[in-house]
């Protein structure tokens, strides 16, 4: 049984019914499924037993201290891109040494505290930020585990704003670059080369962005050998899509299997960043139907969700599916699904069939990533409630903000 189903057409989280957590917590609330996380993370693990490898959960996903702790529990590491995100993942108690830092402004601060903290690795991106970490590193008289993060130039057939290994973006190294900087890193007092990383992208649905990288890196990681650097891990990055409405990505044991067979014969670690796979289908979000406005040319449903919870929709044109959480006997009408933030860009589902009446409530499909570690107080308002299920319990893993919280930190002039 899947984590989010319908008994009798009523939408369940696990054993608990939605409108069961939408009375109890109101509306806008992220529900996430505790089987739904495991799961995820137990069958893209279950490929890789017998080889020696890491899997370092993409924090930026969903950086909530719960569902870190749940991957924390089941051995996973941290792929992390910010100060903030390594102070969360200790807190969560994860593993500091099952953690890698990407990014492309490291500071020198975030730099000094990942080696406090002592990371597994830092993914560098540039050769100046190569040349800070050496300098703090040796301020502190410690020693920086380092892969740099090349570019291998393949198109992972994505949405451009998502899409990071292409030539022209700002991430990782250039590729014919990559041989020349690692022998300066590899001369430097203070860091250690360990690896090579590269991460083409995101919501990538086809294998074959994947396999072309790793043949690229696979030819560096060569020819690093004969130059007398030896690698000990390989990360392949994140990135692997999910399914949000008819996207078919390739399933977890296939994709781990490719990888690990071009890796045959080879004495190397492998390390995985995935993010949005482990956790976008472990999660909805519930809203509530405000109003039903006839338009002229268009029917709105203005629900109490908006692009401040949930981005993706306006950001990217993403699609999420939306259903009513119970049965209604309402006429369907096709609907634009949208928020009360003022923008025409707020929307979260154009022509939508749905058999709604106002008060009813909503669930928007595949919420789990990127949705709440990209909400904000736009409008000045409060962010959405968390709630995980076990079974037939549900925990409430981060109250929902109050208007108060919002401008706590500000001061008017005296
Ligand atoms: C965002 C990101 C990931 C995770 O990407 P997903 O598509 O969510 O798997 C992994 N590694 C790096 C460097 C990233 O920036």
């Amino acid at each position: 049984m899947t984590a989010f189903h319908t008994v009798n057409g009523v939408l369940h989280a696990e054993q608990v019914a939605c409108a069961r957590i939408a009375e109890q917590h109101q509306t806008p609330t992220y529900v996430y499924s505790l089987q739904a996380l495991n799961t995820a993370f137990s069958s893209f693990q279950a490929g890789l037993i017998g080889h020696d490898h890491l899997i370092c959960f993409a924090v930026k996903a969903n950086p909530s201290l719960a569902i870190l702790n749940v991957f924390a529990r089941m051995g996973a590491g941290f792929d992390i891109v910010s100060g903030g995100e390594l102070a969360r993942v200790l807190a969560a108690g994860g593993d500091p040494n099952k953690i890698v830092f990407s990014g492309v402004g490291k500071s020198h601060q975030e730099i000094r505290a990942a080696l406090e903290a002592g990371i597994f690795c830092f993914n560098v991106e540039s050769i100046n930020e190569l040349h800070r970490i050496q300098a703090v590193a040796e301020s502190m008289n410690a020693i920086a585990p380092i892969s740099l993060r090349v570019n291998p130039n393949v198109d992972a057939k994505t949405h451009p704003y998502i899409s990071t290994g292409l030539k022209n973006n700002k991430f990782g190294v250039a590729f014919e670059d990559a041989l020349a900087l690692y022998q300066t890193a590899a001369s430097l007092s203070h860091i250690a080369v360990h690896g090579v990383d590269c991460h083409i992208g995101s919501q990538i649905t086809e294998l074959s962005p994947f396999l072309d990288a790793l043949d690229k890196v696979l030819g560096l990681v060569d020819a690093l050998a004969t130059h007398g650097i030896h690698i000990q891990h390989i990360d392949v990055g994140g990135g692997v899509g999910i399914t949000y409405s008819d996207e078919t990505p390739p399933d977890f044991a296939v994709y781990t299997q490719a990888i690990l067979k071009k890796l045959a014969g080879r004495q190397v670690k492998v390390l995985f960043e995935p993010g949005r796979a482990l956790v976008g289908n472990a999660g909805i979000l519930l809203t509530k139907v405000e109003y039903l406005k006839p338009g002229e040319s268009k029917n709105f449903a203005i629900v109490d969700a908006a692009m401040n919870d949930l981005m993706r929709p306006a950001l990217y044109d993403a699609y999420h599916h939306i259903t009513a959480i119970v049965p209604a006997d309402a006429p369907s009408q096709v609907y634009e699904v949208v928020g009360p933030v003022c923008e025409s860009g707020d929307f979260l589902g154009h022509d939508r069939a749905l058999s709604i009446a106002e008060g009813d409530y909503l669930a928007i499909h595949s919420a789990g990533a990127y949705g709440m570690s990209m909400a904000s107080n736009y409008n000045t308002r409060g962010r959405a409630a968390e709630v995980l299920v076990d079974g037939d319990t549900v925990h409430l893993i981060r109250e929902r903000e109050r208007i108060s919280d919002l401008f706590k930190l500000e001061r008017v002039l005296p």
